[in-house]
């Protein structure tokens, strides 16, 4: 069992330190930590380690699904429908989640692991946000409880001030009429007005949607959710920030039980698009053909540059070869292959005393008979360290320059308006959309050739492994394809 918060005595538990200028909530009504008072305090009590991890991971993987579809140009009602479904999956319908504990903890532990680095933050900060306002429209009746247990600076209006500005208020309702269906039911003079200082609603005041008079800018209720959700955003940004500091408290208490799985949480792979990865059987004679039709872009290129210089430093071995592995390679036919290919360059003597140990080390025949998995896109894009001119591992989307990229996808007959489309996806670090775009220029009408039933909506695959078992389903589907030499 774990200590959550700040009910426990050693070191005020596992959110304990950090929150303690949050410890008047010790005996706080359960609401103060819902989402609605924006996880105000720290979840308390006990929960099981198995619990702690499954709500952690269960999170994780609603954040990363609400990226992909942010990613893919899912938008407004559209990306809000998707979020609220798999929202009620894990918490229950809209009731249930206000009195949720496990959408607390959850919150909190991600916060936590989510806090180590810049990018982690911002992944966080963007989808928590994303899923706080899907939630947030769901009942707009609720605004003025949200806007008073967390003291936003928003205020309604006499009706002496906003008769003062009716005429410029009158003309703002009319446009918002004219878009939001809500609103047409309510006569402008039966509408309420709120004021709030403009910084609190920056976007609204960019776009000239609300009226602004002496630093303040008048509001009515459909632009509440914006200035609740921006409150959201800069308190949320705060205490993500501030989790950083409970880092080395954290390795003291808890080093061995909950910073590892915090670290690895990071790293969670999204569920709904793994597979399992079982491989059929691959011999060293296929592996050229199945590169050049099925094996994504980062192993094209470790495969390439293995042929061309007959070596690979040991990032780009371990990625490639345990990939291999998940394929279907066996063991004997992996030492065959790197074999082949190392003796072109150094004698057999040297490549069994140097690289024959790591290859049946992968397989988990030496050392701690560990194993090993191939490595998913997560690891591969932030977990490998940068490569070096002379390293061929990672993810090209991400570590390719823009005229490279451009070039390999030349070299495909992309047409210019798929080749903007890739690269706009890269500069928007979108590395795993941009492969998922790579794979559907590759296999034109992949969902009907391989007769895919439930359609994804280009979601990336997320493992290099899925990337290549989709695409042989789709090559071995595709009557015209040449088969692969055995
Ligand atoms: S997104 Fe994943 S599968 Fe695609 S190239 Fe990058 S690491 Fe490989």
């Amino acid at each position: 069992m774990l200590a959550l918060g700040v009910e426990s005595r050693s070191r005020g538990g596992l959110f304990g330190p950090r929150l303690k200028s949050e410890n008047k909530a010790k005996n706080a009504p359960a609401s103060d930590q819902s989402w609605k008072c924006m996880y105000k305090s720290a979840p308390t009590g006990e929960v099981t380690i198995d619990d702690f991890e499954i709500f952690a991971k269960n999170r994780a993987n609603l954040l990363h699904k609400i990226e992909n579809w942010r990613a893919i140009g899912i938008i407004g009602e559209e990306l809000s429908n998707k979020i609220r479904f798999e929202d009620e999956r894990e918490y229950g319908g809209y009731h249930e989640l206000i009195q949720s504990n496990k959408d607390c903890i959850a919150h909190n532990v991600l916060r936590l692991a989510y806090s180590k680095t810049e990018e982690l933050r911002r992944f966080f900060v963007a989808q928590e946000c994303a899923l706080f306002e899907a939630r947030l429209k769901v009942n707009p009746s609720d605004y003025d409880e949200i806007i008073k247990s967390n003291s936003i600076d928003v205020e309604q209006v006499s009706a002496n001030e906003k008769q003062k500005y009716s005429a410029e208020l009158s003309i703002m309702y009319r446009q918002l009429q004219m878009y939001n269906k809500e609103l047409k039911i309510e006569m402008f003079d039966n509408a309420r007005v709120w004021k709030t200082r403009f910084t609190n609603c920056l976007n609204l005041v960019s776009k000239r949607r609300v009226f602004v008079v002496d630093g303040y800018a008048y509001l009515f209720k459909t632009h509440l959710l914006n200035v609740i959700s921006q409150q959201f955003r800069i308190v949320l940004a705060g205490r993500v920030n501030a989790a950083l500091r409970f880092w080395p408290y954290l390795k003291e208490s808890e080093g061995e039980r909950v910073v590892p799985f915090l670290g690895a949480v990071t790293n969670y792979e999204v569920k709904y698009s793994e597979v399992d990865i079982k491989g059929g059987t691959v011999k060293p004679e296929m592996i050229n053909t199945l590169s050049e039709q099925s094996f994504p872009l980062c192993m094209k290129v470790l495969h390439k540059s293995l042929r061309d210089k007959h070596h690979l430093k040991h990032q780009g071995r371990m990625q490639f070869g345990l990939f291999l592995k998940a394929i279907g390679l066996s063991l004997d036919d992996a030492l065959r292959f790197w074999k082949d290919e190392f003796t072109k360059n150094q004698t057999s003597e040297h490549f069994e005393k140097n690289y024959a140990y790591n290859i049946r080390h992968s397989y988990g025949k030496e050392g701690k008979r560990t194993n090993y998995s191939a490595y998913g896109c997560t690891k591969i894009i932030t977990g490998l360290a940068q490569p070096t001119s002379d390293d061929h591992h990672g993810c090209p989307f991400k570590n390719f320059n823009e005229s490279s990229l451009k070039m390999e996808m030349r070299s495909k007959e992309f047409g210019d308006e798929s080749i903007r489309e890739v690269i706009e996806l890269v500069q928007r670090k979108h590395y795993q959309i941009a492969c998922r775009k790579y794979f559907d220029l590759t296999h034109p009408d992949f969902q009907e050739v391989s007769k895919e039933t439930s359609r994804d909506e280009g979601m990336p695959f997320n493992h290099p492994n899925t990337y290549y078992q989709k695409s042989r389903q789709y090559h071995d589907n595709n009557k015209k394809e040449t088969n692969v030499t055995k």
